[in-house]
This record gives C-alpha cells, sequence and structure tokens, in this order.
C-alpha cells in the first residue's frame, strides 16, 4: 500500500491499491501559483477545478472527510491531466502522480452512468488497437472523398446525430494514403545509432505520414530504425483515465516488444504516448517481473526533437520560406520537460520563422480523450487558442501530438481560419528532402 497508514486506510475513502500518496498531497502550501496555468480555473474561476481545489478533495477523500460521490468525482473528471500546474508549482508537487491514482480509485470504487461506460468502452476498445482504427480507414476515406463529409457539414445534417458523434466528427483527421513505416530502415551513410521506433495507434493509422517523415529523418541523421510491428497500443489513453489494470496489459507486451528490438534509444513521436512510456518505471514498480526491466525501457525513451538535439545534423536543411507558430503540446513541455528542443529543430530550418503563441503554458483542450468527454471545455480553450494564433499569420501551425493537431484543426476551422497544423518532424523532413514551401500548405 502507498500513501496511507493502516488507521488512515480504515477512515479513507480510497482502497489500499495505490491510493493517493499521501505524502504528495501534504507537499501542497496552497500558495496558488498554479492557478494562472490551470485551463478549467481559468474557465470556470472555481476553486475546486483549480490544482489547488482538486489537492484539497484527495486530502479530504484520504482522511475519510468527503465522498468519493458524482460531484466529488465531477472535478476530477474536468481535471485535463495536462500538468501545467506541475511546471508552475514552487513546491515540487507531483500532481502527476496524485490524478493517476485517483483515476484508477474513481474506476475502481465509483459506477459511472451507463451512457458514459458504453461511452468510454467504445474509446478505450477502439482507440487502443491499431487494427480496429484501420478499418475504420475506408469508410472514412469513402465519407471525405465522396464529398458526403462537405454536404453534411453545409447542410447542417450532422445536427441529426447524437452529440457525441457531432463531437467526434469534429475532430476526424483528413484520411490520407497510409504510409507503411519497415521493420527495419537502415541509416543513410555511417550508422551512429541503432533506434527502436513507438509507432503509436492514431499515429500508425491516420497519422502514419508523421511516422513515415520521422523514420526517413533518424535515417538521414545516420539512425538504424526499428520499427517492431507486433507492439501493441502503449496504453497512454488507459492510463490518464484511470483504467489501470487495461494500461498494465499494454505496458508489459510494449516493454517485450522493444526489448527484442536490442535498441539504445526508443523514440517517441506522440506526446501523449512519450510521456506514459517515460513513466512505465512507476506504472509497472511492483511487479514482481517487469519492474526492473520496466525501469531500463522508461530511461531509454526519447521525443524525437530529444533525440535529434543529441545528434550533430548531419543531412543538409534546405530553405522554406514558412512563418511557423509553434504550439507546446502539455505532455511534451509539462509532463516530458521538453520545450526547446522542437523550436531548436524548427529554427535549423534556413528561411523559417518561429512564432510564439501567447499563453503557451495553457492547453488546447484536446488532452487524451477530454475533448470527447468535456466537449464544451475542450472547445472553449480550443476556440481561446485558435483567437491567439490568428493575429500570428503564421503559415503553418506545428506540434508535437496527434491530439493536439487534431484540436488545432478544428479550432482553427471554427475560427475560418485556413492555417495548417503539422507535426514539427514534418516541416524538418520536408527541409531535408529539399521540398518547397508550397508543398507543406496544401
Ligand atoms: S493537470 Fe491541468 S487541468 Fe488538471 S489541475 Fe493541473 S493544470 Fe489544472
Ligand atoms: S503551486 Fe503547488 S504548492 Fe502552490 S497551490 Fe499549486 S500545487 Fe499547491
Amino acid at each position: 500500500m502507498e500513501g496511507l497508514t493502516k488507521k488512515q486506510e480504515c477512515a479513507s475513502a480510497f482502497d489500499a491499491h495505490h491510493a493517493p500518496s499521501k505524502a504528495i498531497i501534504e507537499q501542497c502550501v496552497h500558495c496558488g501559483f498554479c492557478l494562472p496555468v490551470c485551463p478549467t480555473y481559468v474557465l470556470w474561476g472555481q476553486e475546486m477545478d483549480s490544482p489547488r481545489g482538486r489537492i484539497y478533495l484527495m486530502k479530504m477523500a484520504s482522511e475519510g472527510a468527503a465522498e468519493m460521490n458524482a460531484t466529488w468525482v465531477s472535478h476530477f473528471d474536468s481535471c485535463l491531466g495536462c500538468m501545467a500546474c506541475m511546471t508552475a508549482c514552487p513546491s515540487g508537487v507531483d500532481y502527476g502522480k496524485l490524478i493517476e491514482a485517483t483515476r484508477a480509485q474513481i474506476e475502481r470504487k465509483t459506477e459511472r452512468p451507463s451512457g458514459e461506460k458504453r461511452h468510454r468502452r467504445f474509446m478505450f476498445e477502439n482507440f487502443t488497437q491499431p487494427d480496429r482504427l484501420r478499418r475504420m480507414r475506408l469508410p472514412l476515406l469513402v465519407y471525405q472523398k465522396l464529398g458526403l463529409q462537405t454536404v453534411a457539414r453545409g447542410l447542417g445534417l450532422l445536427k441529426l446525430l447524437p452529440k457525441k458523434m457531432q463531437t467526434m466528427e469534429a475532430l476526424l483527421p483528413k484520411i490520407g494514403p497510409r504510409e507503411v513505416v519497415a521493420q527495419v530502415t537502415p541509416a543513410v551513410g555511417t550508422k551512429r545509432r541503432r533506434v527502436g521506433l513507438l509507432l503509436g495507434c492514431v499515429q500508425r493509422e491516420f497519422f502514419s505520414q508523421v511516422n513515415a517523415a520521422t523514420v526517413r529523418v533518424l535515417a538521414a541523421e545516420g539512425c538504424e530504425v526499428v520499427a517492431p510491428q507486433e507492439q501493441p497500443c502503449c496504453g497512454a489513453l488507459l492510463v490518464h483515465a484511470g483504467e489501470e489494470a487495461a494500461a498494465l496489459v499494454l505496458a508489459k507486451k510494449t516493454v517485450e516488444a522493444f526489448e527484442r528490438a536490442n535498441v539504445e534509444t526508443i523514440v517517441t513521436n506522440a506526446a501523449g504516448c512519450g510521456s506514459n512510456v517515460k513513466e512505465y518505471g512507476h506504472l509497472l514498480r511492483d511487479d514482481p517481473v517487469y519492474a526492473e526491466q520496466a525501469r531500463v525501457f522508461s530511461a531509454k525513451c526519447k521525443d524525437i526533437s530529444e533525440v535529434l538535439a543529441g545528434l550533430e545534423p548531419r543531412a543538409k536543411r534546405q530553405r522554406l520560406k514558412l512563418r511557423v507558430a509553434f504550439h507546446d503540446s502539455c505532455h511534451l513541455q509539462h509532463a516530458q520537460g521538453v520545450r526547446l528542443q522542437p523550436r531548436a529543430l524548427l529554427s535549423s530550418i534556413p528561411g523559417l520563422e518561429l512564432a510564439e503563441i501567447p499563453e503557451a503554458a495553457i492547453c488546447c483542450g484536446s488532452a487524451g480523450i477530454f475533448n470527447l468527454v468535456q466537449p464544451e471545455a475542450a472547445n472553449a480553450l480550443g476556440d481561446r487558442k485558435a483567437q491567439l494564433i490568428q493575429p500570428l499569420e503564421a503559415d503553418i501551425v506545428a506540434t508535437g501530438n496527434p491530439g493536439c493537431i487534431l484540436q488545432m484543426q478544428s479550432a482553427l476551422a471554427r475560427d475560418g481560419q485556413k492555417t495548417r497544423v503539422l507535426h514539427t518532424i514534418q516541416i524538418l523532413d520536408a527541409s531535408i528532402r529539399g521540398e518547397s514551401s508550397g508543398s507543406l500548405l496544401r
């Protein structure tokens, strides 16, 4: 048991399995430095929807002074898990560990309404399985290519669908050709590293061009790239939603797949997945078989921008005359502490002008499944971000997470902006391949 003594456990609303750590809860000195960066506090100004308020609610529950009733749960459901509060906190409160433990308790100890349960099950069963996502590609391709999407949106027919389906439809990516990444891609020239690539689920099926660009750039920079085809979903969505048991199964399979690949570094290019796999050591900490393997695995994981920042550039960057606004994904900037490296990559491209988006610390509203389960709040955050981007007159918004790409595309379109949203690595890949700026804008 973690966080609770035997006596506290009797009074606590939490069960004994990985209860939110009392020691971390006590580290919060209620200073409020985290409030201005917390998206839900920014939107609603309610103490209980701030990091400080949520930590207080955890404390009350752990002391048996609050029940885990629907109101209590709602304050945690509305947390985006963006970790902006961790970056802002001068006391080093590890809110990430607290919210992960709290959410697992909620899923074990409370019962969600049946409609909500069905919706969550649909997302977890489909979004964590690449083969199921692949089967969705054809109907979606037909829907888009035959112009049915344009007609349905234009005539307002989507309003006839249930709200949850409307929300998903609004976030659909543009379905393009599926680019398959080889099991092993040799380095161009002398090999400098042998790296593995985490393919992701949504990334693999709906942003396969991002994986393909990642492999090309790594190879051009002298890396042999191994992409184990048997790797499952890493379980990020499940961990962030408190579905601990299912997440552990996927974590173990992922560790095994990369052990067989025998690589020095495991490259991630989806910030949500990256922050998850870097925490496998914690997730599997008390597993008698996998604890040590998971710790070793996590220590090898790096975002693509971190990997490239550690390699002296070898491939020549060609000129791209573009103005690019960089959008920090929360799971990159707050959860992984990666802010400078993607900016440095973009700045290394001749002709490219980098623009900073104000309020960079605040989430765009994507946050795993947040924009599907809390669409009003997610849209409000997306709209706020779109309005901050508009005066920058950028050609492209660059970011490092597929969820942010979908959320920003949808928010910019709602605001009538035509700015494209791309992964940072796609821009670097285009520069190395000598493509024109125009090719990125189509
Ligand atoms: S994780 Fe984000 S939404 Fe949740 S309390 Fe922290 S800042 Fe607020
Ligand atoms: S900044 Fe840290 S210590 Fe201060 S209220 Fe927020 S979580 Fe607590």
